[in-house]
């Protein structure tokens, strides 16, 4: 059995899927969204934050076994509400391997994965097998902008896109709208362009920007300066109904 680093599990979500579920949050990210709420799920390692004076240790250290019985005890609540258990982050695919070995210890529970599908091609159908649905995020089509905002190239994300899509399987889109970065009329035409015939795409979600995205930067002593006016509301176009696509904002 694998070990895998998480910090945190959280009770009761409903806004990761559907029904009432448990959100396991893997650490690890290699992303650096310039609209991060989560810098703390970035450091792969176990690390110390620093809240009101007080230093607490975020990140520890699972077995895949300990983890999966842990998510097993609500199994009749997921039952009954219809919910079941999200993997999120940072980014889960980061831990692929011990990703894969929890959801097979979890054969009746439904399960869902939010990444940004910054992974090599085999981790990402490695866990995208297991999952009964995927959040997908998409940020930026357009690659220069892609690098300049997250500090990654989005070629890994679309080509795990393309093999989503021919794997028919469901997944909902997420975007979160980001004032003056992609909330432009051209970045929604070619995110629908390219979600347009998934066979397994649900819906696209907009996610509105989070207004207190730097809260936690101080934790961990960093500096949350976003290079965007987060006091301007993101622009919000009907391209996705336009093109036959469902979209809500949730
Ligand atoms: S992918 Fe998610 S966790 Fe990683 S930097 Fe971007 S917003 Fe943060």
């Amino acid at each position: 059995m694998s070990e895998g680093i998480i910090f945190s599990i959280e009770e009761f979500a409903v806004n990761d899927g559907p029904g009432i579920r448990t959100t396991v949050f893997l650490k690890g990210c290699p992303l650096r969204c310039a609209w991060c709420h989560n810098p703390e799920g970035w450091n792969p390692a176990p690390e110390t934050l620093l809240k009101k004076g007080r230093e607490e240790m975020c990140g520890y250290r699972i077995s895949a076994e300990e983890l999966a019985k842990r998510l097993s005890r609500d199994t009749d609540l997921f039952r009954d509400s219809g919910g079941g258990v999200t993997f999120t982050g940072g980014e889960p695919l980061l831990q692929a391997e011990f990703l894969a070995e929890v959801m097979d210890l979890l054969p009746d529970i439904n399960k869902a994965v939010e990444t940004s599908a910054y992974a090599p091609e085999e981790s990402f159908r490695k866990v995208m097998e297991r999952a009964d649905i995927l959040l997908f995020d998409i940020k930026l089509i357009d690659p220069d902008m892609h690098k300049r905002y997250t500090g990654a190239d989005n070629g890994p994300i679309l080509r795990n896109l393309d093999i989503l899509k021919a794997s028919g399987r469901p997944f909902i889109a997420r975007i979160p709208l980001i004032p003056g970065v992609n909330d432009s009329k051209e970045n929604m035409e070619a995110s629908a362009d390219l979600l347009r015939d998934a066979p397994g795409l649900k819906r696209v979600e907009l996610l509105r920007y989070n207004k207190i995205a730097g809260a936690k930067y101080p934790m961990l002593s960093l500096t949350y300066a976003p290079p965007f006016d987060e006091t301007i509301e993101p622009a919000i176009h009907d391209t996705f109904t336009e093109k036959g696509i469902k979209m809500i904002i949730p």
